[in-house]
């Protein structure tokens, strides 16, 4: 389209100070056909068909969360795309990145084929999609072909068709991968340990909170964090490690970074915001895996990510229902919080705070995501991008309320906790979906995002 004065474009967003790679500028942003189409003082903005004033708000790039998990088919009693989207839109989050431990699995083409579909007319924003490693390593090609993003690696247990007990069936899968370029994103925890120590606290009856802490083990996370990077260093795959939460496993993925090595790591808001004694106190709906962790432990997280060295952020949203989490033992309990609706939030009382600069969580929340995920034209507010925004109120305070959220899973570690800085508009491709918490988009707004 040519610049020039008789052009309409589909809308401008008027006077908000808006977060650009020179740092943060009054300016306006127009929008056409779902793109940015420019970034400019108001004289130099087009006309435009609609038009909002977003003054004293400032604008974000849309943040993109690489992992989450949206349930739906057998799981749609604890989520589906459609709830799921709609937190995510709530909580300013325009792309979401599908995990694929699902019911049924996504691990080949038609499982794959059967979320897009669903999630294309379900979902109010962008989502994208993971997938389980096939069987047959042939299938990895088709899988991307098909438009999976990343593949993702569970080494905690057996999900999808690869024996993770087999390294020689790793690297093989590691390997074909690689030839592709995307990454793949890692749950380092070791399984063989995980098991030994969990039929231990078995045998000795133990059901406390105390005994899921010392099974799922720091150094559980080292071990796995460790064996994947001997296998980055044969096979040369970028690997992604999810949310990090140990010192010892961080310090791991720290030194094979400073190897020059192709991995990326990423951390949740809780386990920066949350220790183990919050565990203590707020119970079995505080569990998740990994778990949290000692003071300690969130310094060292804190400290690296202050020095650029953790790579995303990314809110692990887990739903489930609150029977799941209440049933019997810790054993039993599901773990998993939903993140959605309170990452950004936190995040930004984080920034208000000073302990966050406001470029690490746009960093680390929109730009990296999208170029570790080669998500070319997404994750900044520059012209050709896709118009994925979020508008926010940087002096709002209100209280965490999960009775209120969108997400099927209605409780929080956060409830009650008072926040600064809120998501009041969401735009994806270039289309109102969230307005001061109302989802104002009919399913389906949001596109399935393809590799
Ligand atoms: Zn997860």
């Amino acid at each position: 389209m040519e610049r020039g004065k008789t052009l309409t474009v589909d809308l401008v967003l008027h006077n908000a100070k808006v977060y650009t790679s020179m740092g943060i500028v009054e300016a306006g942003v127009a929008i056409n056909e779902g793109k940015i189409f420019r970034v400019a003082k108001e004289p130099n903005l087009p006309l435009a068909s609609a038009e909002s004033n977003l003054k004293g708000y400032l604008l974000l790039p849309g943040l993109i969360d690489s992992h989450v998990h949206l349930r739906d088919q057998q799981l749609a009693y604890k989520e589906d795309f459609s709830s799921g989207t709609a937190a995510a839109a709530a909580g300013g989050v325009t792309l979401t990145i599908d995990m694929p431990n699902n019911k049924p699995v996504t691990m080949d083409v038609k499982s794959l084929r059967e979320r897009m579909n669903l999630a294309k007319n379900r979902s109010v924003i962008n989502v994208a999609f993971y997938s389980a490693f096939p069987e047959n390593l042939e299938e990895i090609h088709s899988i991307l072909r098909e438009g999976a993003v990343a593949f993702k690696l569970f080494l905690s247990q057996m999900i999808g068709g690869l024996d993770i007990e087999d390294d020689d069936a790793l690297l093989q899968a590691f390997n074909e991968v690689r030839k592709r370029k995307v990454p793949i994103a890692v749950h380092a925890e070791d399984k063989g340990m995980i098991e030994r120590m969990g039929e231990k606290m078995q045998r000795l009856g133990r059901k406390d909170l105390e005994a899921y802490l010392e099974v799922h083990s720091p150094e559980a996370e080292r071990r796995a964090v460790q064996r994947a990077i001997q296998l980055v260093k044969k096979s040369g795959v970028h690997i992604h490690f999810c949310h990090v939460s140990s010192a010892v496993g961080l310090e791991t993925i720290l030194t094979a970074k400073d190897m020059g090595l192709p991995v990326t790591c990423e951390v949740t808001p809780h386990h920066l915001l949350l220790t183990s004694e919050h565990l203590k106190s707020y119970g079995i709906m505080a569990l998740m895996d990994p778990p949290l962790r000692t003071k300690e432990d969130v310094e060292a997280l804190w400290s690296a990510l202050k020095h650029g060295f953790i790579d995303s952020l990314a809110s692990d949203h887990a739903p489930h229902t609150v029977e799941e989490k209440e049933s019997g033992s810790v054993w039993d309990a599901r773990p998993g919080i939903p993140g959605l609706e309170t990452m950004l939030p936190l995040l930004l009382t984080q920034v208000n705070e000073a302990r966050l600069t406001i470029s690490d969580l746009v960093r680390a929340t929109s730009e990296m995501p999208a170029k570790i995920l080669h998500l070319r034209d997404r994750g900044s507010v520059i012209e050709g991008c896709c118009a994925d925004l979020v508008v926010v109120d940087m002096r709002r305070e209100y209280e965490i309320d999960s009775s209120k959220f969108y997400s099927k899973a209605r409780f929080s570690p956060f409830d009650g906790w008072r926040v600064k800085g809120k998501p009041v508009k969401t735009f994806v491709n270039g289309q109102l979906v969230m307005d001061e918490g109302e989802i104002v988009a009919k399913p389906g707004t949001g596109q399935i995002v393809r590799w």
